[in-house]
């Protein structure tokens, strides 16, 4: 790999791809989106990959979208991979936010969903707010039972994080106790909720994961690939594509609100601390 954010490894027929940023609990800044992109596309152009898992080095999987490391990059031009679209660098307002989290949000998590190939999140630690979009583009989750989970951004006045699965994967009414309370959930009610596939000790996650994907790497890789084709239009006919793209209206609305009412603002006035000490 190019870049030590996002760590690539091969064992057997599993890719696994580890988001490296422990000291900011692998606040997902763009470097390690297109770092992550890099991996993915590793895996899936390599035939002898047939599972990739997504993993987080150190204590957490990943506390979300970067909003206040030294790294935070949000004025970093792309070369858009995931939308036709402007770059958002040089852009004004509402223009530059769309530009912006249409590519490196929304439409990046659309593109991992659809990558070929079966992926399974490893789950520890933190799991919060924009790394739950990560944990939910993976097919599969396996959470240790230290894991936890919250999307607190209805704390900023907006609806939700960018990719709006909370619906599908939770089911509407846990969906709205977890977006109006902003509480953390654990591991277990996670699985209760059918949003996780399973709960392992801690000291047992890797292992599990591995045993995890090594089995479904016994599966012809044709056949793993129009599966899971097959799951997503299934869900996609569920609404969830075409339910996702009208909640990014309202998500651009609340962000432009916040900008309009906070002198320019877009997070209501919260960063990291003021989130992290509320995320209880
Ligand atoms: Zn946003």
């Amino acid at each position: 790999m190019t870049t030590d954010v996002v760590v690539y490894e091969r064992r057997g027929a599993v890719a696994v791809v580890t988001m490296n940023r422990p000291e900011y609990r692998n606040a997902q800044n763009s470097a390690m989106t297109y770092a992550l992109d890099d991996a993915f596309a590793r895996a899936v152009d390599d035939p002898e990959v047939k599972v990739i898992v997504l993993a987080g080095a150190g204590k957490h999987f990943s506390a979300g979208h970067d909003i206040g490391t030294p790294g935070r990059d949000v004025d970093q031009h792309f070369d858009n991979r995931a939308v036709l679209w402007w770059d958002h660098v040089g852009r004004e307002g509402g223009d530059l936010r769309f530009a912006r989290e249409s590519e490196v949000y929304l439409g990046m998590c659309r593109r991992w969903r659809e990558l070929p190939k079966p992926m399974i999140a490893q789950v520890h630690g933190a799991c919060i707010a924009g790394a739950l979009m990560l944990a939910w583009v993976c097919d599969l989750i396996v959470a240790s039972d230290d894991a936890f989970f919250s999307d607190p951004v209805v704390r900023m006045g907006i609806p939700g994080v960018e990719y709006f699965a909370h619906p599908w994967v939770l089911g509407p009414r846990i969906a709205k106790e977890i977006l109006f309370t902003g509480d953390r959930f654990t591991a277990a009610q996670a699985k209760e909720w059918g949003m996780v596939n399973r709960v392992v000790p801690r000291s047992e996650l890797e292992d599990q994961t591995m045993a995890l994907a090594d089995r479904i790497a016994q599966m012809p890789q044709l056949g793993l690939a129009l599966t899971k084709k097959a799951v997503n239009q299934a869900e996609d006919l569920m609404g969830m594509r075409a339910g996702m793209d009208s909640v990014f209206g309202l998500h651009h609305f609340a962000h432009a609100h916040n900008a309009e009412v906070s002198g320019g603002d877009s997070l209501g006035g919260q960063d990291a601390r003021s989130m992290a000490d509320r995320g209880r």
